[in-house]
């Protein structure tokens, strides 16, 4: 119909302006809410034509110079519109109540994914997603990981599962403190993603259920050239450390970042220096090539 054309044309134009945002173009071709309806009625098909995939980006322990995890991220591949990345749509999904669907998919598929290379041996990675808020107010987010570990033959035990949150989570209340204690009683392991751009109050920090933060990468920028970055970002490791917390850094690009990281004793860093996110063949490559698999 004429709103897919002209989503498909938007898209087509986006593309070939090498930018993969609708931002650019929407004021001439479509109007933000008629894309906002074309990719909610195509996201209702990608769940059922199997067009979203997870990728996986490895995490690298500083200490013990080994990679200890993977997040997965989402992507989906639009027949027309080809890849298209969680910005495009996670918010959209989120508004239109697709994203609890999305997200019980996004376990099942990091569940089966853990069994598959829990049967390969080697060492247990830590398998972490991304959350909303909806998964958290809604309430049944412990039950779909058990009853998906179970679908796929795994004891809680032999998996070590990653929940990543923002900041603002964890101002809705305390509900979402009580599934969050009951999700980390059951042995999930919480962070915090994008440390210091959100709102938490450091007085209520140490009283948190949470096992570790992720620095925002803006506090990255530049380090160790921009000194206000570079002690915003040594704070944090230090104020999380003190506070028993494990310090992952993200978006880290430079050697220069890396040498910063390693001399304030960062626990963890993520970014493309490391390994960019990359399909699930390829990180079983990976771990096979790191004696994990
Ligand atoms: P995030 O959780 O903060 O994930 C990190 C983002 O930074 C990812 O973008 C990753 O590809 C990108 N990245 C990693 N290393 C580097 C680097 O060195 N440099 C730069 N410039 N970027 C790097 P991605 O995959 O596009 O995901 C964007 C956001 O979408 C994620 O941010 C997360 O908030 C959300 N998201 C992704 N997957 C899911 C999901 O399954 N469920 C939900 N609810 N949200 C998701
Ligand atoms: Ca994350
Ligand atoms: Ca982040």
């Amino acid at each position: 119909d004429a709103l897919a054309q002209a989503a498909d044309t938007a898209m087509y134009r986006a593309k070939s302006h090498g930018r993969n945002s609708y931002e650019f173009f929407t004021p001439e071709m479509v109007t933000h809410s008629q894309w906002r309806l074309a990719i909610e009625s195509a996201l209702r098909h990608a769940l059922e034509q199997n067009e979203l995939s997870l990728y996986y980006q490895p995490l690298y322990n500083l200490n013990r110079r080994e990679i200890v995890g993977l997040e997965a991220l989402v992507r989906w591949h639009h027949p027309q519109w080809g890849l298209l990345l969680p910005d495009q749509f996670i918010e959209i999904a989120e508004e239109t109540g697709l994203i609890d669907g999305l997200g019980d998919w996004v376990i099942n598929t990091a569940c089966a994914q853990l069994a598959e290379w829990h049967r390969m041996g080697g060492k247990p990675l830590r398998l972490s997603v991304n959350v909303s808020g909806h998964q958290l107010i809604n309430g049944h987010l412990l039950e779909t990981l058990q009853s998906s570990l179970l679908v796929h033959e795994l004891e809680p035990s032999e998996v070590r599962f990653g929940l990543d949150i923002t900041e603002n989570m964890l101002q809705a209340g305390d509900d979402v403190l009580k599934t969050l204690r009951r999700l980390r009683a059951w042995g999930a392991n919480i962070t915090i993603d994008d440390f210091g751009s959100g709102y938490s109050s450091l007085r209520h920090l140490k009283d948190l259920p949470v096992d570790a933060l992720k620095i925002d990468p803006v506090f990255l920028k530049d380090i160790p050239f921009d000194t206000d970055n570079y002690a915003i970002a040594a704070a944090i490791i230090s104020m999380g450390q003190s506070l028993g917390m494990n310090i992952i850094a993200e978006g880290v690009e430079t050697t220069e970042q890396l040498a910063f990281l390693e001399l304030h004793g960062c626990d963890e860093v993520q970014g493309y220096l490391i390994g960019k996110p990359m399909p699930a063949e390829q990180a079983t490559r990976l771990m096979r090539d790191n004696g994990q698999g």
